[in-house]
């Protein structure tokens, strides 16, 4: 069977792509990668990078393509006519699948599925819980199916890691006809990262995977915690959406609840108004005015103190949920810090670690400090509890699980 996965990410108004050779999972290669942009409107346009060849150490050659795409079924016509042109595969036969990124399964899907039509009708069946999500997601499918319909095609969700949570973690206190009746639960996000850097800490740390206790910190635009026992989310921070849990870049991770009603009685705000304020305008950006943290940094290095006490609140949060996960697994084993923020931003790992000495959790100054773009341990050799930095690609464990689902 080919080992060769086009990752598909689609938008409402765009595809993004990475074509993956894993015939050997531990050296992955990307021969390709692309963006089709602007689908439906004015402008629109693909580029395409692509090896030359189909080794690793061959170059890429960038390609683009201008003129109407008025549709996802257009965009990957446009794929194939760059491949076509570029290389480095001549014939979308060659593909073992499509491996389509789904943000809502809801508690339909615990693992990935081949796509047919009752999985499209089940995830279409998701759009309620993932009203802008879900439909860009299915047109990327159908896009793809309309396109090349000898292609297999799978969906990997990001909900589905975490449907082992058990009900006391995913059950909100409210009426439990209601919660029923609109299908109101947790379900958390980010699941493909949270399941690749959790198997990657423990494959380096030689830990019993079968026992291995892991706390996840997925920390970048978007951050949700996780709760990993023995290679299952037990407990993660985001909700039944992705506004729960850790403060981001631009949304409130957790508030009282009660905050979106007061708003909408006292500040005259809409439901969207609300929507638009907690999602869009809240997070780092509500509090000090950026959602970068590079950016946050300068200004609090400049003496911002609203910068400054953006930071401290991201940390605390970040440590509240430490505690809490820490509880629920009863200790850790490894506190794996993943994406943007995560992979990058020692000051935020040094302030989420500071004084937990007496936990078990021993940082290295210097080793945490020191830049690289490699899975380490950033950890004092002996800390009981092990600190690391593991760079995710959600890419990558959407075509293992792609691959898995075909047998492969
Ligand atoms: P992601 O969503 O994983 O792509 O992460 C994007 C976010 O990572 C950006 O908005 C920044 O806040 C953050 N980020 C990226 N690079 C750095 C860095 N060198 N230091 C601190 N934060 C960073």
């Amino acid at each position: 069977m080919s080992r060769l996965v086009q990752v598909i990410n689609s938008g409402s108004s765009s595809i993004k792509y990475q074509l993956l050779d894993i015939s050997d999972p531990d050296r992955p290669v990307v021969w390709a990668a692309g963006l089709v942009e602007a689908i439906g409107e004015p402008g629109s346009r693909l580029v395409h990078r692509s090896r030359i060849g189909r080794g690793a150490d061959s170059d890429f050659v960038e390609s683009e393509l201008t003129g109407s795409i008025p549709d996802h079924t257009a965009g990957f016509a446009a794929i194939g006519e760059a491949f076509a042109a570029a290389g480095p595969i001549e014939e979308v036969g060659e593909l073992a699948a499509f491996g389509h990124r789904v943000v809502h399964g809801g508690d339909t899907f615990s693992a990935p599925a081949l796509i047919d039509d009752a999985v499209i009708g089940a995830i279409e069946d998701c759009i309620p819980l993932a009203p802008l999500h879900n439909p860009a997601n299915l047109a990327g499918i159908v896009g793809a199916r309309a396109a090349y319909p000898d292609v297999a095609q799978v969906a990997v969700f990001d909900t589905a890691f975490h449907q082992t949570m058990p009900p006391a973690a995913y059950t909100y206190a409210i009426d439990r006809q209601i919660a029923a009746d609109h299908r109101i639960r947790r379900y958390g996000f980010h699941g493909t990262s949270h399941a690749y850097v959790a198997r990657q800490a423990v494959r380096q740390l030689h830990l019993d995977p079968t026992t291995a206790k892991v706390i996840t910190l997925h920390l970048g635009n978007g951050a949700s915690a996780c709760a990993v026992s023995g290679g299952r989310s037990i407990d993660t921070s985001m909700g039944m959406t992705p506004l729960a849990g850790l403060v981001m870049g631009t949304r409130s991770g957790d508030i009282d609840p009660a905050i979106a009603l007061h708003l909408q009685r006292v500040a005259g705000l809409t439901a969207d108004d609300v929507d638009a304020l907690l999602n869009m305008n809240s997070g780092m950006k509500g509090l000090a005015g950026a959602n970068d943290l590079r950016e946050i940094h300068t200004r609090s290095q400049a003496g911002d103190a609203a910068a400054t006490l953006a930071l401290e609140v991201y940390a605390h949060r970040i440590r509240e949920y430490l505690g809490a996960y820490l509880v629920a697994l009863g200790g850790a084993d490894v506190i794996v810090f993943t994406a943007g923020v995560g992979e990058n931003d020692h000051v935020i790992r040094e302030m989420v670690c500071k004084d937990l000495a007496w936990l078990g959790v021993a940082l290295d100054s210097d080793a945490n400090a020191r830049r690289s773009g490699d899975s380490r341990v950033v950890s004092r050799r002996g800390s009981p509890i092990a600190v690391m930095v593991v760079p995710t690609n959600e890419e990558l464990e959407i075509a293992l699980q792609t691959l898995e689902v075909l047998g492969g």
